[in-house]
């Protein structure tokens, strides 16, 4: 059992949404899987009311604003989101950091923004090719974590990590699955240290960047990745379709 979480970004307007999900069935390969989609919010509603939409594929909201309401122009709160069918907020995706300036600190705030409303946070990481080619992987990512964990009230409290090098968001370029395999043990010991046992071993730990469905199985297959978060191969039904049907 595997998660396997579309991000569609700025893609499909409510129409493609109807679309994408008459398309997509769940066979009998791909069901033990937990299926999520992030739709943009404005095509979230239609998502959510979809007759094609089959119930076990799941939507989340791509980002969230840290107060439930108020006088933020263009912003969606977690209530909005949570009230339109999210059960899942993506907070601190790379795209958010880089092109809008989202700090850890906001990364924080959003967490229990999405937790105030039981959305499920998917906490995103990852670090640049410059960081990367410096050996700060592991500094920048429990970087990330550290600050999003102080909002995490209890052991008990569900959520997700995402692991994405920014580097390979998009670009074609893949981590091998012994990168991804040494960034995920490496957040997954520090959940274990600020956390405790039990959320490090049930908190899955998606790998996300140019997952595809030819590289989707030895991804898949690599130690502590316990799902995946695609972005542009998510768009296709049938490729999305392969990636779950790869995850078993
Ligand atoms: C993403 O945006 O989360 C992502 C992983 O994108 P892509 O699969 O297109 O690299």
């Amino acid at each position: 059992m595997a998660v396997i979480a579309g991000n569609w970004k700025m893609h499909m307007a409510p129409e493609e949404a109807r679309t994408f999900f008459g398309a997509f069935e769940i066979d009998e390969m791909m069901a033990n899987n937990e299926i999520l989609i992030f739709p943009p919010a404005i095509s979230l509603l239609a998502a959510y009311k979809c007759e094609d939409r089959d119930p076990r594929v799941q939507l989340g909201i791509q980002n969230v604003h840290w107060e439930d309401q108020g006088a933020f122009t263009g912003e969606i709160s977690a209530v909005m989101a949570a009230s339109v069918g999210a059960s899942y907020a993506l907070v601190g995706h790379s795209e958010r950091r880089q092109l809008f300036g989202e700090t850890d600190e906001q990364v924080a705030l959003k967490v229990a923004a999405a937790l105030r409303q039981d959305l499920i946070p998917v906490i995103c990481v990852g670090e640049t090719l410059e960081e990367r080619e410096a050996g700060r992987v592991n500094e920048v990512i429990l970087s990330q974590l550290d600050l999003a964990l102080t909002s995490i009230p209890d052991p008990d409290t569900r959520f997700l990590i995402a692991y994405e090098p920014v580097w390979a968001i998009g670009t074609g370029k893949t981590a091998t699955p012994m990168d991804a395999a040494g960034a995920h043990g490496t957040l997954r010991n520090r959940l274990e240290e600020a956390i405790g046992a039990t959320t490090a071993a049930q908190t899955e730990i998606l790998y996300g960047g140019s997952v595809q469905p030819s590289n989707a199985t030895e991804i898949l297959a690599a130690q502590d990745v316990d799902g995946v978060l695609i972005g542009g191969a998510s768009l296709n039904p049938q490729s999305f379709g392969e990636i779950t049907r790869a995850a078993g």
